[in-house]
């Protein structure tokens, strides 16, 4: 194939299809459809569903409800996944490879619900909803292929004459996987495939913000054939829920998508148990630059960078934050990057002619408001984007450009569409490169250049997870682009890459004289 392998990714949807979309936009408006999410944790006690989930394009809209799980719940969630782990790490890897593939064709016949909950619970457009649901299928389908290949049988070694070696792979035991609200069904799919297929039992903790799409995923892969004691679904706040499974010396493992700082809290947990340490798999914010230098096209530049920026409301760890351009091009890039940002239509995500939706929760626009008022006295605006007229009830963010004087204005990660900007000259480019790398953050970095010797200088200069040059930065697609960071973006392994399975399972090496 392609790539190597058979596994392909999966399509995207043909939106110049009328029938395919009419059964998206009618999936979406289903307004009949009220999801609903509670804690799967077999023999445990959980009541009825009672806070609501309201859209973040118009806060009238109640999508769902969900019951968060109390502390009770989360001992017997532990109890069963302990009990129920080694039979399930003991099945064929091949067997549970199988209903990885199950599941993505579930996901796939389901998409269109899968599509709408993207777009009314997480606030998604619809374009960025229908990658969602592809990286989630492609995550499943890749680990299975991953899995067949790593844990299909154990690797023979060689050894003197006598004497066989075998080195087998195991499950570690029980993980949490704790899942972020930005790709509330991809990035919950992933870390929770990667750990089933390995052969650990998983209790999964998504975001406060995305419970009812992450409990349609739960139920899909039960469905497949995950066994509900290997499987458990504890929605909850991170302070109960997710700090009460990380203080827990049940916990083998923990895989995490989130801020550098709760990663440090989830860390600290781990380690002050008085028990076997703990992996931590933990992917966390980015300080992402896009570097332009003059012999780059500004129309190239603006584009890739207001992608890379103001797209899925800047809420991707991957999205660029300072865009770095050499000062003979400036002038032409910021006024050509304004003009742009005037074509923007930022509304009501279920239209396909918008571009930008909305931020994720009230919690996030009011972070988001504060860094622009700080901007606003201390940087020179660029440009805000208006507001649609369908904009009016949710909690909507105008993207907006700044120029800035120094790195010491942005001390931290901004996790909204705003872009800032710095001037640099050619003989500092050795500068900026060391500013870049002393934020400490590493996930990704673009590069815009014709001059192949200043590529590779950035290229190589620049310690990041993900460098793309020429084009934008966002979007690493499974299996092609593995994603992750180092330093304070992350652990690594990298998501959707050929090493990720490896760090959640034991080695053994059998020795037998024969
Ligand atoms: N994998 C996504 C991308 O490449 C970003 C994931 C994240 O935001 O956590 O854009």
């Amino acid at each position: 194939g392609l790539f190597g392998e058979q596994r392909k990714n999966s399509m995207g949807a043909n939106l110049g299809n009328d029938n395919e979309l009419k059964a998206l936009a009618d999936a979406i408006a289903a307004s009949a459809q009220a999801w609903t999410a509670v804690p799967l944790v077999p023999g445990g006690k959980s009541g009825a569903a009672t806070i609501n989930v309201t859209d973040p394009a118009d806060r009238r809209r109640i999508v769902g409800t969900w019951q968060p799980a109390d502390a009770a719940l989360v001992d017997k969630a532990l109890a069963n996944a302990v009990a129920a782990q080694p039979e399930w790490d003991r099945l064929p890897a091949a067997g549970r490879a199988k209903i990885l593939e199950h599941t993505a064709d579930l996901l796939e016949a389901n998409r269109g619900e899968l599509i709408a909950l993207c777009v009314r619970e997480a606030g998604k457009t619809i374009p960025d909803a229908i990658a969602e649901v592809r990286e989630a299928v492609d995550f499943c389908r890749y680990y299975a292929a991953q899995a067949r290949k790593m844990l299909g049988h154990p690797e023979a070694l060689p050894g003197p004459t006598g004497e066989s070696n075998q080195l087998f792979l195991n499950g570690r035991g029980v993980f949490a996987a704790i899942s972020p609200w930005n790709f509330p069904l991809a990035i919950f799919m992933g870390q929770v495939v990667a750990a089933l297929v390995t052969g650990n039992a998983v209790i999964a903790k998504p975001a406060e913000q995305t419970n009812l799409i992450a409990y349609r995923a739960t139920q899909f892969l039960h469905e497949a054939g995950v066994p509900a004691g290997v499987l458990q679904f504890l929605p909850g706040d991170g302070a109960t829920v997710g700090a009460a499974l990380c203080k827990d010396s049940r916990i083998a493992g923990v895989v995490f998508t989130g801020s550098t700082e709760t990663a440090r809290a989830i860390n600290r947990a781990l380690a002050a148990r008085d028990a076997a340490i703990a992996v931590l798999i933990a992917e966390t914010g980015g300080q992402n630059a896009l570097i332009a230098d003059s012999s780059s096209l500004p129309e190239q530049v603006v584009k890739d960078a207001v992608s890379s920026a103001f797209y899925s409301a800047g809420q991707r760890c991957s999205c660029a934050r300072i865009l770095f351009v050499q000062e003979d091009i400036a002038d032409k890039v910021i006024a050509m990057l304004a003009g742009a940002m005037d074509e923007l239509t930022v509304g009501e995500p279920r239209l396909l002619s918008t571009d930008i939706g909305p931020v994720i929760d009230e919690d996030a626009k009011k972070i988001l408001d504060d860094h622009a008022a700080r901007m606003d006295r201390e940087a020179r605006s660029i440009k805000v984007a208006k507001l649609d007229a369908s904009a009016s009830h949710g909690t909507f963010f105008a993207p907006r450009a700044y120029e800035i004087s120094s790195l010491a204005q942005l001390p931290r990660e901004v996790f909204g569409p705003v872009l800032h900007v710095l001037r640099w000259k050619a003989s500092n480019l050795d500068k900026v490169i060391a500013d870049i790398n002393a934020t400490g953050y590493g996930l990704t970095l673009g590069v815009h250049s014709r001059i192949d010797t200043t590529i590779e200088q950035i290229a190589k200069g620049v310690k990041v997870g993900n460098c793309y040059v020429n084009r934008n930065q966002i979007g690493a697609v499974v299996g092609v682009q593995p994603f992750g960071g180092e330093g304070l973006s992350g652990t690594g392994p990298k998501a959707g890459g050929p090493h990720y399975l490896a760090r959640f399972v034991t080695e053994r090496t059998l020795t037998i004289n024969t």
